[in-house]
């Protein structure tokens, strides 16, 4: 009797033990089955915070962001935010726009957009960018958001929000669908123009919108046609996008003599579209940007530049406004 009762408990516990261990490898696969189907669990969300302008802002210790340019050009020029756009307006150059327009809104606006110019250039080479600072009303130290690529910060800097409301997380170029300041501007009327070299960010990822798209073998080519546009038609919006220095810092390294001079090509480029501006818009109220997306750095035992990481290198750019009135000859 007392051999049959141990028996039975140790039947009990064996039995016991199995039915937990069914139990177990079914939760397991449950557990499966919700990672697998949540979008929360998935590796592109999870390298973005809900709030990713927040987030990279409060890491980096910086104030501003590269979205806070959509809302800012809105407010000068007088239109409506996209709907979406949760960045900020920079007030000090609001501010300073307002004063020297006398509250007058922005005519025209162009947006040089020099692709990889990141703060860590500006800080290594601040002899290279003399002109450029003395050219600006005012510097705006901006943290970019994850992946520090170029269709994702593109979308947030026209989008005025982060990847969590555009949709680009990572590298790639879908036509992004939420509003920017493409359509507001063109819902209010205005006539834009985007320049650049031939299936880059920018030109592929705002298509379908009722605007003139301008594209070219060479970031060279899309330059000059800029100057000839400056000239010859009457947009109110212009965004011209320049990849020299990130194509080339991607073949040969960030420091190379031929990535300096592309650098210096992309700075000099802005200048002269600058000086353009000057003499075609004379008599307009204006505003010209140079709006990088993200930086770049050299990983170790590498020849060749890169960026798309959460490191400051990649994550902190400068983004230059000039503003002037319009005179009447
Ligand atoms: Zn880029």
């Amino acid at each position: 009797m007392k051999f049959l009762f141990t028996l039975r408990r140790k039947t009990l516990t064996f039995t016991h033990f199995f039915k937990t261990f069914l139990l177990r490898v079914f939760g397991l696969f449950l557990c499966g089955i919700v990672f697998s189907f949540s979008p929360s669990f998935t590796f592109s969300q999870a390298i973005n915070a809900p709030n990713e302008i927040e987030r990279m802002k409060t890491k980096y210790g910086v104030d501003n962001s590269i979205a806070d340019l959509t809302p800012t050009v809105c407010a000068v020029s007088g239109i409506r935010a996209p709907k979406t756009a949760t960045a900020n307006v920079i007030e000090r150059v609001v501010d300073g726009v307002n004063k020297s327009f006398a509250g007058r809104p922005a005519r025209k606006v162009l947006i040089y957009c020099g692709d990889c110019i990141g703060d860590v250039l500006l800080q290594k080479h601040p002899d290279d960018f003399k002109e450029c600072l003395n050219e600006s009303d005012v510097v705006v130290l901006s943290t970019n958001v994850m992946q520090t690529v170029t269709p994702v910060c593109f979308a947030t800097i026209f989008s005025g929000a982060g990847p969590e409301v555009h949709g680009i997380k990572v590298y790639e170029k879908p036509v992004v669908k939420v509003e920017t300041l493409f359509d507001v501007f063109l819902e209010a009327g205005k006539k834009v123009a985007i320049v650049s070299q031939k299936g880059n960010s920018i030109i592929t990822i705002f298509r379908e919108r009722n605007l003139d798209y301008y594209d070219f073998p060479t970031d060279e080519e899309a330059y000059k046609k800029t100057l000839l546009i400056l000239k010859e038609n009457d947009y109110d919006l212009i965004v011209v996008h320049d990849c020299e220095y990130d194509t080339i810092m991607h073949q040969v390294g960030t420091e190379a003599d031929k990535a300096v001079e592309a650098r210096r090509t992309v700075l000099k480029r802005w200048l002269n579209v600058v000086d353009a501006t000057d003499e075609a818009w004379k008599g307009f109220d204006r505003l010209v940007i140079f709006a990088p997306d993200h930086g770049s750095h050299m990983p170790e035992n590498s020849s060749k530049g890169v960026h798309g990481m959460d490191v400051r290198d990649d994550a902190v750019v400068n983004h230059f406004y000039r503003w002037r009135a319009g005179r009447s000859e």
